[in-house]
C-alpha cells in the first residue's frame, strides 16, 4: 500500500519529526565518502525532496558543513543523519533526505547509485541499476570552477 503525502520520518530518538507533502522523488543510493562518514555506513539511501515541501514538525535539527557546497542535518541528541542540504545558489530549491529515516521507507526503492567511485567493494546492493560516478574534483569545479564546468556538474548532478 503506498502512503498519501504528507510522507513524515525522524530520528531514532524522536526529538526530530518532519513532514514532506509531496512525494520524494529519484530514489537512489550515494556511495560517496562523505555518505558514508556522516552515517557511518557503507551508503546513503536517499531521495529528492522540494524545500519548500519539507516542515520540520518537532526539534531541530543541527547542520554540519561537510564540503565546500553542502551541510547536512542531524540530530543533536541521537546522531541520526537526516538531511543534504546544498548550499550553493543554483540548488537551492532541493535537498535530499535519508529514505531510512522515512516511517514508511519501503515505498521508495532506489533506482541508480551516485559516487560509485567511493563504492566498497564487499557492498553491492542492486548492483544491476545505473551507476554514475563522481568526478574527483567534483566539489571544487561546483565551489571554484569556471561558468560552463559548473554548468557541466550541474546539469548531471542536480535535481532531477
Ligand atoms: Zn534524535
Ligand atoms: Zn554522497
Amino acid at each position: 500500500m503506498t502512503s498519501t503525502p504528507p510522507f513524515a520520518g525522524g530520528c531514532l530518538c524522536g526529538a526530530i519529526r518532519y513532514e514532506i507533502s509531496a512525494p520524494p522523488y529519484d530514489p537512489h543510493y550515494c556511495h560517496c565518502r562523505s555518505c558514508q562518514k556522516a552515517a557511518g555506513a557503507p551508503a546513503i539511501a536517499g531521495a529528492f525532496i522540494a524545500r519548500t515541501e519539507f516542515r520540520i514538525i518537532r526539534g531541530k535539527p543541527r547542520y554540519f558543513r561537510s564540503s565546500a557546497v553542502a551541510e547536512r542535518g542531524f540530530c543533536k541528541d541521537c546522531g541520526t543523519y537526516l538531511i543534504y542540504r546544498p548550499l550553493i545558489a543554483e540548488w537551492s530549491n532541493w535537498m535530499i533526505i535519508t529514505i531510512a529515516c522515512l516511517d514508511h521507507p519501503e515505498e521508495l526503492s532506489p533506482r541508480r547509485h551516485y559516487g560509485s567511485e567511493s563504492r566498497i567493494p564487499w557492498f553491492d546492493p542492486q548492483g544491476e541499476l545505473p551507476h554514475e560516478k563522481y568526478e574527483d574534483n567534483f566539489i571544487d569545479i561546483l565551489s571554484d570552477g569556471s561558468p560552463d564546468e559548473r554548468k557541466a556538474i550541474l546539469e548531471r548532478f542536480g535535481a532531477p
